[in-house]
C-alpha cells in the first residue's frame, strides 16, 4: 500500500460533526495506529532530514502531538501556539479568522529568537486561518519559517493559498473534498 493509501484508510471521517453537513477528519484512529502514526511522522519529516531546524511550533492541540514527534524526530526543539490565556508567560498575541468569527492565539515571547529556522505543524489545513494566524505570529517574532506542515489538506477551502501568499512553503500527505 502507499504511504497516502494507509494514511487515509488510518484516518476516521464522522459526518455531520461538530454541526449538520461537515464531515469531520478524525486523526485519532491513525495516532492510535503505531504503524500509520510512525509513517506520517516519518512522511513529514524526511525532506528536512540533514537540515538544521530550530524549532517545531505546534498548534493547539493536534499540532503538539505531530509536533512533539517531529521535534524529537528532527532533533529540534518545541514551542506551542496556544489559543488565548492558556500560556504562564509574557506572551505575544494575534487575532485569526474562524469560519465563522475571530479568536485570538498566543505563543510565549521568548519562544523564539529571532532567524531561528521553524516548522509550523498541524493536522489539517482548511481555511487556512488558524494557520495563516500562526504563520504571522512566527514572523512578528522573527522566525525563519522553513514550511508549514500538515497530514491533511482539504484543498476546496483553500488554505494552502493562503499561507503561499505570504512566502510559506506547504507540505501536506492526503488530500480530502
Ligand atoms: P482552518 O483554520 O479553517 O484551516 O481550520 C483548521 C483548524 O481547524 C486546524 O487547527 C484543525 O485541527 C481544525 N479542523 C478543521 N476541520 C477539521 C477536521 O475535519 N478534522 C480535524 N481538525 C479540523
Amino acid at each position: 500500500a502507499t504511504v497516502q493509501s494507509e494514511l487515509i484508510a488510518a484516518i476516521r471521517s464522522i459526518p455531520d460533526y461538530p454541526k449538520p453537513g461537515v464531515m469531520f477528519r478524525d486523526i485519532t484512529t491513525l495516532l492510535g495506529n503505531p504503524r500509520a502514526f510512525r509513517r506520517a511522522i516519518d512522511e513529514l519529516v524526511h525532506p528536512y532530514a540533514g537540515t538544521k531546524i530550530d524549532k517545531i511550533a505546534g498548534i493547539e492541540a493536534r499540532g503538539f502531538i505531530l509536533g512533539g514527534a517531529i521535534a524529537h524526530q528532527l532533533s529540534a526543539g518545541f514551542v506551542p501556539i496556544r489559543k488565548k490565556g492558556k500560556l504562564p508567560h509574557d506572551t505575544v498575541r494575534i487575532a485569526y479568522s474562524l469560519e465563522y468569527g475571530v479568536d485570538e492565539m498566543e505563543m510565549h515571547k521568548d519562544a523564539i529568537v529571532p532567524g531561528e529556522k521553524v516548522i509550523l505543524v498541524d493536522d489539517l489545513i482548511a481555511t487556512g486561518g488558524t494557520a495563516e494566524g500562526a504563520a504571522k505570529l512566527l514572523k512578528q517574532m522573527g522566525a525563519d519559517i522553513v514550511a508549514a506542515c500538515f497530514i491533511i489538506d482539504l484543498p476546496e477551502l483553500g488554505g494552502r493559498k493562503k499561507l503561499e501568499a505570504l512566502g510559506v512553503d506547504v507540505r501536506t500527505l492526503i488530500e480530502f473534498e
